[in-house]
Formats: C-alpha cells, sequence, structure tokens
C-alpha cells in the first residue's frame, strides 16, 4: 500500500546526516511513484512533487541535523494541505430543518452514510431526524432505507416505487414540517455511472428542496475515478461535500488525496464500515499521518525538535565519535529524555511500538532515572569522566552514598558502558543515537 511505499522511500533517507540536491531528487522521484501507483490524480502528484521539492531544498532541511525527518514533515504538511487543512463541520440551516441530500453512484454508500449522519446528528446534536426514500428504481432500495431507519430510530418517508422522486420529496419535506423534524436526509438513486437522467432528476429535487448540504458519496475503493466522478456531479449539482466511504478497506489512498484539490470541495466524513457507528469527522492531518503510516511520529519529533537542542545533539554526536562519552553526558542525555516526558507515552509512539507486547515489560519510569542519577551524583567528579576508575571498592562508596544496592550500581554501570558501545556503533553512520531513534 502507499503507506508502506512512502515508509521505504523514508527510510532510505535513514543515516544521511546532511542531504544532497541529488538525495532529494531521488525521494522525490520515490515519492511520485508511490503517489501514483496509489491511483492519486496526475496534475495533482505533479504539483504536490513539486512544492515538497522546493521546500526540502530550502535550508530548513538541508542545514538540518536531522532532514530525513524534515523531509518527512515537509510531505506530512503538504499532504495535509492537499485534502483541505481543517476538518469542515457540516452546515445547519438557521431554521428547521436542515436538508441534507445524499447523491452518488450505485453502491458508493448513499443509504448506509444516510443511516450513519442520522445516527451521528443525534448523538451529537440531539437531532430529530427524517429521511426521505428517493431511491424509487429498485424496492430493494426503500427497504433497506426502512431497515436503517429502524436501526437508527428515525422516521422513513415513502411512497414506495411507482411515484416521482421529486413529487416524494416535496410530500415528505411537508411531513418533516408537520412533524418539526429539524434534519431531512435525502436518499437518492445512484447510477453505474453519471447519465443525463439521473442528473435532471437530481437537479430537480435540488431546485425543490434547496438542501443546505448536497453530499457526495464516493467509494474510496474506486481512487481516482471518484474524482473524476465527484467533478462530474461537482459540475453540475455544486455539491457542498464529500463522504469518503470504505476507508476500512484495502484502499489505495487516491481518492482522498485527489478528491479535494479536484472538486475544491471539503471531505467532511468518512466511513470507515458497513455498522452505522462507523462514520466519522474528516480530519486532513490525521489523514495525511495515517497516509504515512506513522502514528503519532509526528508529535514525537515535534517533541524532539522543540526539547533537543540541535547545538548540544551536535556536540554528543562529537563525543561519542572521540570516544569520551562518560557520566556527565549520560546525566546530560537522561535530562534531555526526561524533559521529553513519560518514557513508556514516547515509546508509544514510535511506530510499531504502540502495539509492541514487549513494551509492556518495558518500565522505565521517572524513579528509575532518578535512581540512576542518583548514582552518578555519588561519583567524584573524576570518576565520572573515567569510568574505567570504578573499582570494586569505589562502587561499594557509591551504592552506600547514593542509598542504592550494590547490584543496582553494578547493573547501572554495564548498562552505561553497553550503551556507549552502542552509540559508538551507531555513530559510525554519522547519526546520534537520537537520530538512530527518531529514524526507528
Ligand atoms: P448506495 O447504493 O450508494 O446507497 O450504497 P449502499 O449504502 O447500499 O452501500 C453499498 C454497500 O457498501 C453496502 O454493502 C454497504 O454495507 C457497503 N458500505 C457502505 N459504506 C461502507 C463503509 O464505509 N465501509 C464498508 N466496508 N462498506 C460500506
Ligand atoms: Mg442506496
Amino acid at each position: 500500500g502507499l503507506s508502506e511505499r512512502l515508509q521505504k522511500v523514508f527510510s532510505s533517507l535513514k543515516g544521511k546526516g546532511k542531504l544532497s540536491e541529488d538525495d532529494v531528487r531521488t525521494v522525490m522521484r520515490e515519492v511520485r511513484m508511490a503517489l501514483l501507483e496509489a491511483d492519486v490524480n496526475f496534475d495533482v502528484v505533479k504539483s504536490f512533487v513539486k512544492q515538497v521539492r522546493e521546500r526540502a531544498l530550502g535550508s530548513e532541511v538541508m542545514d538540518s541535523l536531522t532532514p530525513s525527518q524534515q523531509v518527512i514533515k515537509i510531505v506530512d504538511d503538504e499532504l495535509t494541505k492537499l485534502m483541505g487543512d481543517e476538518a469542515v463541520p457540516l452546515n445547519k440551516s438557521p431554521h428547521i430543518p436542515t436538508i441534507i441530500m445524499m447523491v452518488g453512484l450505485q453502491g458508493a454508500g448513499k443509504t448506509t452514510t444516510a443511516g450513519k449522519l442520522a445516527k451521528y446528528l443525534m448523538a451529537n446534536d440531539n437531532a430529530r431526524p427524517m429521511f426521505i426514500a428517493g431511491d424509487v428504481y429498485r424496492p430493494a432500495a426503500i427497504e433497506q432505507l426502512k431497515v436503517v431507519g429502524e436501526q437508527v430510530g428515525a422516521p422513513v418517508y415513502d411512497e414506495g416505487t411507482d411515484k416521482d422522486p421529486v413529487d416524494i420529496v416535496r410530500n415528505g419535506l411537508k411531513q418533516a414540517d408537520e412533524n418539526k423534524n429539524d434534519y431531512v436526509i435525502i436518499d437518492t438513486a445512484g447510477r453505474l455511472e453519471i447519465d443525463d437522467k439521473l442528473m435532471d432528476e437530481l437537479l430537480h429535487i435540488k431546485e425543490l428542496a434547496h438542501p443546505d448540504e448536497i453530499l457526495f458519496v464516493a467509494d474510496s475503493m474506486t481512487g481516482q475515478v471518484a474524482a473524476k466522478v465527484a467533478h462530474g456531479f461537482d459540475e453540475q449539482l455544486d455539491i457542498t461535500g464529500v463522504v469518503l466511504t470504505k476507508l476500512d478497506g484495502d484502499t489505495r489512498g487516491g481518492a482522498a488525496l485527489s478528491i479535494r484539490s479536484v472538486t475544491g470541495k471539503p471531505i467532511k466524513f468518512i466511513g470507515q464500515g458497513e455498522k452505522l457507528d462507523q462514520l466519522d469527522v474528516f480530519h486532513p492531518d490525521r489523514m495525511a499521518d495515517r497516509i504515512l503510516g506513522m502514528g503519532d511520529m509526528l508529535t514525537l519529533i515535534e517533541k524532539a525538535q522543540t526539547d533537543y537542542d540541535a547545538k548540544q545533539a551536535e556536540d554528543m554526536a562529537e563525543k561519542i565519535r572521540e570516544n569520551s562519552f562518560d557520566f556527565n553526558d549520560f546525566i546530560d542525555q537522561m535530562d534531555q529524555v526526561q524533559k521529553m516526558g513519560p518514557l513508556d507515552e514516547i515509546m508509544k509512539m514510535i511506530p510499531g511500538m504502540a502495539n509492541n507486547p514487549q513494551l509492556a515489560n518495558v518500565n522505565i519510569g521517572e524513579k528509575d532515572i532518578d535512581h540512576l542519577k542518583a548514582i552518578v551524583y555519588s561519583m567524584t567528579p573524576k570518576e565520572r569522566e573515567n569510568p574505567d576508575l570504578l573499582n570494586p571498592s569505589r562502587r561499594r562508596r557509591i551504592a552506600s552514598g547514593s542509598g542504592r544496592n550494590i547490584q543496582e550500581v553494578n547493573r547501572m554501570i554495564k548498562q552505561f558502558k553497553q550503551s556507549r558501545d552502542m552509540m559508538k556503533q551507531m555513530s559510525k553512520g554519522n547519526m546520534s543515537g537520537m537520530d538512530q531513534m527518531m529514524g526507528g
């Protein structure tokens, strides 16, 4: 999928201290391929890649100590922008009822989404919605809406299959007025492709009902076809928003990325399952993170950027290279880590770690760090600078000074030496330990 592709692209940047223009070009070529393969609209890909490349070649990245993270962050920003930046709420009429018209191709998920929306509005807006059964071409369509109505506990207005949908909508709206329903959700027919008869019918319903919201329901599995069809519906009906369905499936992501820029209309909701509570407000930033497959990676990177001083990181890397990393540096690093927040929380933000069963056994709490620090503080300055001085009698003295037992002191010194060796190992790739972790 797209996420896997992009992750692979970015992992190729890992281990790079600085990026060359060539590196950026190569990465952007890969990103471009990944997006096209995910069935994102060609023009959208083209302008996206141009935008990212320009920013990536800027000084914020080229001079950075963590160029791969910077590039990922730019891609994430631009993906978010592409999908509209901010969540856009449903339109609401100043007087009741607010009228929502569902449009889209057959099988896109209009009827299901109508039910999900009713449920959502009832839960979040104390709504008393009514459905109008405007898909008169298949008896099963009316039955389906009635089942949905029953499930959510909202009435369905229908006149069977042999009336004109425009008349049904007119009569349905009258009924909603009498019953003081505050929302009316009009379910309409779809076709396997756009045709004039369908569009005429929808236009007539629109002219009669003056909907506050015309939601184009798009099947995300259809990739950029969804964007093309959305464009067609928008030209005719001037839609007000999009619902992307079936995002729970193995979708290639192209629809989410193309629709907004092709139509200029916001994606308002996403459907993530057949059940009526599987509807979510669309958040461009969260979708971008999801496409990048990063969990809360960006939150982590941002934390690291604000909390971890770049100059300090460079000094540290230098010390590791020179093999002069000592207990004083160890304390500095502990401080840095503690500033970032609880360790187990940090670990969870690393992709793949959130559900890692081993994490349950990793229990590095604040207290442990404080104990480690106490041990270091009980060393003399000479001992801190030169860990090899720590013979058994010095260790006993440190143990009693810090109030920790001798086993703990021994374990800590052993861990220190191991991590120093590990960092030495990592530094051969010209990276600090932090870089390595971030690139994880
Ligand atoms: P309509 O013809 O546009 O009214 O489409 P329907 O609402 O009848 O949906 C067509 C099929 O897609 C049905 O089997 C739905 O259960 C299914 N469906 C709708 N939305 C979703 C979704 O978000 N996820 C999944 N997995 N299936 C969905
Ligand atoms: Mg339907």
